[in-house]
Order: structure tokens, then sequence, then C-alpha cells
């Protein structure tokens, strides 16, 4: 495990273990599976998978993006969104997580709609991978706008067929 990976993971502990001193509404710390786990995404700096072990009972088990371990900051942002997912009625971003969310805020100082200051960075260090690692690319020859996809999709097959959605020039295939 690189050193990122194991300061992820304490951090991970760290918050548990507030979440539950705070008493966070609905959180219940033996349905969160311990260990993260760290993957590669070009979308999201984290994520939260519900799996349903028998009785009314589920777990939650709770991804990290390696991209985002540069920066503690976003580490704990990301895993504190994450661990309010895995509060009662917070599998969405709907009412109750925002109830959850507020609380965590007010008790831990921690904004769970935001990924900190690195957002921005991070944002763009995502899109350079994104950029670099597509396997077409459409484009707009006139406003020189780019889509890049990983897969074969109506869009990259019949670019001519959908225009620029600023200029109204029918796209072309760029890769
Ligand atoms: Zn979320
Ligand atoms: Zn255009």
């Amino acid at each position: 495990m690189k050193n990122e990976e194991r300061r992820a993971q304490e951090i991970f502990a760290e918050l548990v273990n507030e979440f539950t001193d705070k008493k966070i509404v609905g959180f219940h710390s033996g349905n969160v599976r311990p260990k993260l786990k760290f993957e590669k995404s070009t979308r999201e700096f984290g994520s939260c998978q519900r799996i349903y072990v028998g009785n009314d009972r589920y777990e939650f088990k709770v991804s990290i993006n390696t991209y985002a371990l540069q920066n503690e900051e976003c580490v704990r942002n990301t895993l504190a969104h994450e661990l309010v997912h895995t509060c009662d009625g917070c599998f969405n971003h709907g009412k109750q997580f925002k109830r959850v969310g507020y609380w965590v805020k007010r008790k831990m100082g921690i904004d769970v709609n935001t990924y900190g200051t690195a957002e921005e960075a991070l944002k763009s260090g995502l899109r350079d991978h994104q950029i670099n690692s597509a396997k077409y690319i459409v484009g707009c020859p006139t406003c020189n706008q780019r889509w890049y996809k990983q897969r074969m999709c109506k869009v990259v097959e019949y670019p001519q067929f959908f225009s620029c959605a600023k200029c109204r020039t029918p796209l072309v295939r760029v890769k």
C-alpha cells in the first residue's frame, strides 16, 4: 500500500470515529466496511456502494479516487461525503442527505458538498487524464469545442448528425 493510500485509510478511520462521537444522525459505524477501496475514475472523487447483507440490513463500501489522494482536504471532504451516504435515508442527494450534511458541517466543520480548495486543481487533473486517455474525440470545426469519449456511441459514429450546442455547426470526428 502506498503512503497516500495509508494516510487516506487513517483519515477514513478517524472520520468514522468522529461521526460516532458527534452522534451524526442515522450513522452506524457497524454498517461501514472499514477498508477503503481505491480506484481510478475520470468522473468522481469518491463513491459509496450499498450491499444487502440479509435481514433488512445493508453494508456500505466506500471508494476513493486515487487522483484525489494528493490533497488531504480533498480526501477528508470526499470521505465525509461518502459517509453521509451511509446514514439512514441518505443514499441519494435528497432532503435527508442535506439535513445530515448540515450537521456534519456544524459539528465537524466539513462541507460535504465541496471537495475543498483542491477541487479546481483536481478537476483539471481529471480533465487532463480524460483528454489523454480518450479513445475517440469529436469536435466542432467552428468554435473548436471538444468532446472526449471512451466508448463508441452515436455521436462518435455519426458526428455529422449532431450539432455544437454553442454555435450549431455539425460536429466532426477528430480522433
Ligand atoms: Zn454523493
Ligand atoms: Zn461550435
